[in-house]
Order: structure tokens, then sequence, then C-alpha cells
């Protein structure tokens, strides 16, 4: 017997229809002889619907009570799972955040989990209880409601697993599992039976938003299988586990990611001194702005370009402090681009195979498509490439490292 913890998100419990569907199938594994602990979020639509209303008080509606009204969101499916159980006779309790004990510290509207109390959900499983846990939602020491962030239920379903010490945490979803690469570009594109936290990390910090990157960080840190799985299809979905198997059939590249909320920035002619790239990257990051890439080209006739990305929300905020900073360190010129994307390769198959880079490259120039930048880390490389050779570029490396589906075997 095998103790799961099932995290529905918000398609799956949209409408009572599927709440009801929802009951059903958790009903068929604790017929099964499985202790379930499900964590459900809001409806899909609704946590968008109360933050639009706090919007309509206030532009910057204080933390602490929007917090209060957007965890009513998962109140709500909790209480409406618990009763669809009940109907089928299967027993079944539902909890907020606070009434478990999830704490966590008073960080409103991007809390962080410090501790869960397992002890109340320990003895209704062992009285037979299917327990429906709020996601999203936790208490601070000092009682006030706090929430954990979009897509925070991921979060406490994997937080969940750790503190009861499950079999599995189990996230349903609208897709079937993780791909290769995003299907709506690549049809060829594959779910994956297996793929490590880090390589799953490096895919949902690069834009493939199955799971919410803290859920991910936390499954790891605390080694709990993490299954991403459709709500109503049958299939084994994803399994996210620590180990790298070293068989031949593993494939060097695990998937291909890739992201166009990015910018570029380029200051030229700065003088090569000391202390450039910090007086470049202070004000930029004392303005707040997170950089990703960063070049910094060898220097000629004493001077260097040097180039960076941002966020491309952070694009002209960035622009205006580094036009400062070119007139400051009498630098030639600043220019910006924001028709750019970034794709990467991942996969921990990298770290014991040579040429994977040059591969990559080998297949972009095939496509005649020119890299601006190139950035790498153990189990990544990624290239910076004018934005409207995006798809084509993921397509001819699905295709280059050999990513593609058999004829007949691709998503719907
Ligand atoms: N309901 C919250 C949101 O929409 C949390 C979640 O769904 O995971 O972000
Ligand atoms: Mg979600």
């Amino acid at each position: 017997m095998a103790l799961i913890v099932q995290k529905f998100g918000g398609t799956s419990v949209g409408t009572v229809e599927r709440i009801e569907q929802v009951a059903e199938k958790v009903k068929k594994f604790r017929d099964g002889g499985d202790d379930i602990v499900v964590v459900v979020s809001a409806m899909s639509g609704e946590t968008n619907r109360l933050i639009d209303l706090a919007k309509q008080i206030s532009d910057q509606p204080v933390a602490r009570e929007l917090d209060v009204m957007v965890s009513t969101g998962e109140q709500v499916t909790i209480a409406l799972l618990a009763m669809a159980l009940i109907k089928r006779g299967v027993p079944a309790v539902s909890y907020t955040g606070n009434q478990v004990r999830i704490l966590t510290d008073s960080a409103h509207t991007k809390a962080r989990i410090l501790q869960i109390d397992g002890q109340r959900i320990q003895r209704d499983i062992k009285a037979g209880r299917v327990v429906v846990v709020a996601g999203f939602q936790g208490v601070d020491e000092k009682g006030n409601i706090t929430t954990l962030g979009r897509g925070g239920s991921d979060t406490t379903g994997v937080a969940l697993a750790a503190a009861l010490k499950a079999d599995e945490c189990q996230i349903y979803t609208d897709v079937d599992g993780v791909y290769t690469t995003d299907p709506r570009v690549v049809a060829k594109a594959q779910r994956l039976d297996k793929i490590t936290f880090e390589e799953m990390l490096e895919m949902a910090s690069l834009g493939s938003k199955v799971l919410q990157i803290r859920a991910v960080e936390f499954a790891g840190k605390y080694s709990v299988p993490l299954r991403v799985l459709h709500s109503f299809q049958e299939g084994p979905g994803t399994l996210i586990t620590l180990d790298e198997e070293e068989s031949m059939e593993q494939p060097i590249i695990s998937g291909i990611a890739f992201n166009r909320d990015e910018a570029k920035l380029t200051i030229r002619g700065v003088p090569d001194t000391p202390g450039v790239a910090f007086k470049i990257l202070g004000p930029i990051s004392a303005a707040n702005v997170e950089v990703d890439m960063i070049v910094q080209n060898v220097a000629h006739d004493n001077t260097t370009d040097f180039t960076f990305t941002v966020h491309r929300n952070d694009y002209n905020n960035a622009l205006q402090v580094l036009q400062g900073i070119a007139s400051e360190m009498g630098a030639r010129e600043v220019i910006g681009d924001t028709d750019i994307a970034k794709v990467s390769i991942v996969g921990v198959g990298m770290r014991s195979h040579a040429g994977v880079a040059s591969r990559m490259f080998e297949a972009l120039a095939k496509e005649n498509i020119n890299i601006q930048m190139i950035s790498t880390s153990e189990i990544k490389v990624s290239v910076v490439i004018e934005e409207k050779y995006l798809e084509l570029a993921v397509r001819a490396l699905h295709t280059a490292f050999e990513l593609d589906a058999p004829a007949g075997n691709t998503a719907e």
C-alpha cells in the first residue's frame, strides 16, 4: 500500500463536472488500496478573477488582504471535492493551509513554506479518510493567511509529499507529461518517460511551464519522486527522478527549451580596464533588473564590447540605465534588440559526451541561422538567435538530436 499525494490543477477542477471526475479518479486509486492526499488549485480563472477584483479597489492592494482573498479560491475547491468523494461513499475531509498547519514565512503573495505539521493528516489517513488540502496557501507564525506565488499549488503538493514521506507526488494537469519540446512548435515532440530534476529545472526555467520551478527545486532537495500526468487520460506520464541512467539508449539531449521573453543590450567601445563589468552590471542590478546571459569581447585598441540579456519587461529600464553608464564611461554607443529568442538544448548526457555543442551549431548553420550569443553549463547549451528563426531552429535541433517521434507516435 502506497501513500500518494495527488495534485490537481485549475483546469482539472475548473467545473463541477470535472471535480466529479477527479473524485472518480481518486476513488479508483483508493479502491486499489492506496492512501491518498489530494491537493487542489482554485477553479481555473478564479485566482485571476479575484486579483482583478482587488485591482478595482487599488492598483497595489495590501498584500496581506490580497492573500486573505485569493486563498478563498482553493477553499471552494477543497470543499467541493470532499463533498464529491463523500457522495461516492469515500470518507473524506478538507483542510485549508491553516488547518493542516502549513507554516510559512510572512512574505505575503510569495511566501515560503517553513514547516508542515503532518499529524492531523496522518490521523485521518489512519482512520481511512482521503484528505483534501488547499494548495497555494499557508499561514505565518502570527496566524496571517499567506500564499505561495502563482502556480504555488505544485509546491504545496511536493512539500506535503516530503513532509508525509509519500511514495510519490503526482501532478495532474492538462498535458500528459513533459515533452522533448513544445508540441505546438514541433509536431514530432515526444513525451519523456523520465527526466532528471536537474534537466527539469533547466527546462522549466527556460519556459516549459508544466511545473512551478520552486516545486521542482523542492522535490529535488527532498528526493520526492514526482510524476506529471494528464488528469483525464490514461498514461504513465513523466517521472522526474534523481538517478541518471547510463544506458546506451539514453539520449544525450533530453529536450529543447526556448524562450521569447528576453532582450539584448550592448554597450560598445568601453575602456578595457579592471572593474568594467562591475561598473556596467552594478547599476543594472541596483535597478532590480536580472541579467541572464553575459558576453564580453576580447579587447582591441583598449576598448571592448559588452553584451547581456534581460527579461523583455525590463528592457526599457535597463536601456535607460545603460545609456547613463555609457556617457559616464565614455563608451561609444548603446544598442538594443528585442527581437531575439533563446534556444537551449538540455541533457545530463552532455556530461559524458563531447561535441554536443558543435553538433548544435552545425544544425543551426545548415539552416543558415546566425548565432548571436552562446552560453554553456554542465547540462545545457544556449544560443541567442533572431526571433523569427526560433521555430525553425527548434525543429532543426529536435531532428539533429534524434528526438523526433517515429511516425504515428506524436501528441494529438
Ligand atoms: N490558484 C493559484 C494560481 O492560479 C495557485 C495554483 O493554481 O497553483 O496561481
Ligand atoms: Mg498550475
